[in-house]
């Protein structure tokens, strides 16, 4: 039968070298690795071969990816590989395009510092990477890249006001030759042209940006982060266009990217491009005491960035109430389940004692699932030595007031 015939065929193209991998977000079969952690407990090890395909790109991608190029029916035209009927003229241009060959047609100009989305990255990023390949075509021709590449970009976001939480319209300057990201509040430029005090400078050098789109509460929110006088310094901000959006995010990475090449020269592009921008290890709520241990524990919200672990009294406060080091075991900083067992006044049931050179900190979480969670960030973090910078970071934190 044609159709049969079709179907192996088709097959035959799929067991071709990177066709066993979705073609926009690397999701593969048979790995643990690309996992949620959730499934990881779980011990099941599911198979997630691209069962989709675009018949109009030649590409084959996961279920994930498919749903996204429904959005852009004027260039790519999905269909299940096995769910579905092909016939000969689809399976040809299977044959005759494939994720490989694919990639290497849109994907010959894509700048090193240019965010490349996983399965697991928020919509937003998945949507616009295949945007930028096949509808804009963003990675043949490096003058559309330019929003991003220019060194410069200006224009506005919605910026969380940091008392009464409204999000308001603000003009942002990104200057790499100043080496800062600056905002601006916008009747200073409407009507007082001479007031362009920035409201805030925030150096490339501290600079982090990550898609947060839970936490704010919209697709499209980013959490920028900066220190000033060592401190965490968060502002959150959307735009209403995505493609702005993720432009304005690759900017921000360029720019880190250009700072780290003049800081590290002789640097490899591998060993910059994880420094660009990186999303927190863990982010939840515990239960907090002071350094007395007995004052009662509080709610906090706590951000583990890297080696810094903040606790914010709302989410989306624009700074930690305060922040906490967190070195390596070599340098006697350990994670322990539970709590010491004359800790009173806690009421989430599921404690973690972290200690320190200085002290112990004693958190509680509301779950088991959270606790696990939150001592596997700890551990991770703990077992791995210190970089020679990061003896600097963990003396700041000893000589704050
Ligand atoms: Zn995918």
């Amino acid at each position: 039968m044609e159709s049969e015939r079709n179907k192996r065929l088709l097959q035959d193209v799929l067991a071709r070298p990177g066709n066993d991998v979705c073609a926009d977000c690397g999701n593969a079969g048979l790995s643990s690795d690309f996992l949620e952690p959730e499934q990881e407990t779980l011990g099941q090890w599911e198979i997630r071969e691209p069962d989709w395909a675009s018949v109009t790109l030649g590409v084959f991608v996961c279920q994930g990816c498919s749903l996204l190029h429904r959005g852009i029916p004027h260039i790519s035209r999905v269909k299940s590989v096995q769910q579905e009927t092909w016939d000969a003229s689809e399976v040809e241009l299977m044959a005759a395009m494939g994720n490989e060959p694919a990639k290497a047609k849109y994907e010959q100009k894509v700048p090193a510092f240019y965010y490349r989305p996983k399965h697991t990255d928020c919509k937003l990023l998945r949507e616009q990477w295949i945007r930028a390949r096949y509808e804009r075509n963003e990675f043949e021709f490096i003058e559309k890249q330019e929003p991003y590449s220019a060194g410069y970009r200006e224009g506005f976001l919605w910026k969380r006001g940091r008392d009464n939480g409204q999000f308001l319209s603000r003009k942002f300057i990104l200057s790499e030759r100043e080496g800062a990201l600056k905002y601006f509040n916008k009747q200073d430029f409407v009507y007082l042209p001479q007031a362009r005090d920035p409201k805030a400078v925030m150096k490339i050098e501290t600079l982090n940006a990550t898609f947060q789109p839970a936490k704010i509460g919209n697709p499209y929110g980013l959490q920028i982060t900066y220190l000033r006088d060592n401190s965490t310094r968060n502002i959150f901000v959307y735009h209403s266009d995505s493609k702005e959006m993720v432009d304005w995010f690759n900017a921000i990475r360029a720019a880190r990217f250009h700072y780290l090449q003049v800081a590290f020269p002789g640097a490899s592009d591998e060993e910059l491009v994880p420094k660009l921008t990186r999303s927190f290890m863990k982010e939840g709520f515990m239960e907090k005491t002071g350094p007395k241990h007995t004052e009662g524990f509080k709610k906090r919200w706590f951000t583990m960035d890297d080696r810094r672990l903040m606790y914010f009294k709302d989410p989306l406060d624009a700074y930690a109430r305060g922040e906490v080091f967190i070195g390596s075991k070599e340098n006697s900083y350990t994670v322990l389940p539970g709590l010491p067992t004359s800790t009173q006044g806690y009421h989430w049931n599921h404690g973690i004692t972290i200690v320190t050179p200085d002290r112990k900190f004693l958190f509680a979480c509301e779950t088991e699932a959270e606790q696990r969670d939150w001592i596997a960030a700890f551990q991770r973090v703990i077992n791995r030595p210190m970089r020679p910078q990061e003896y600097a970071v963990e003396a700041h934190f000893k000589h704050k007031p």
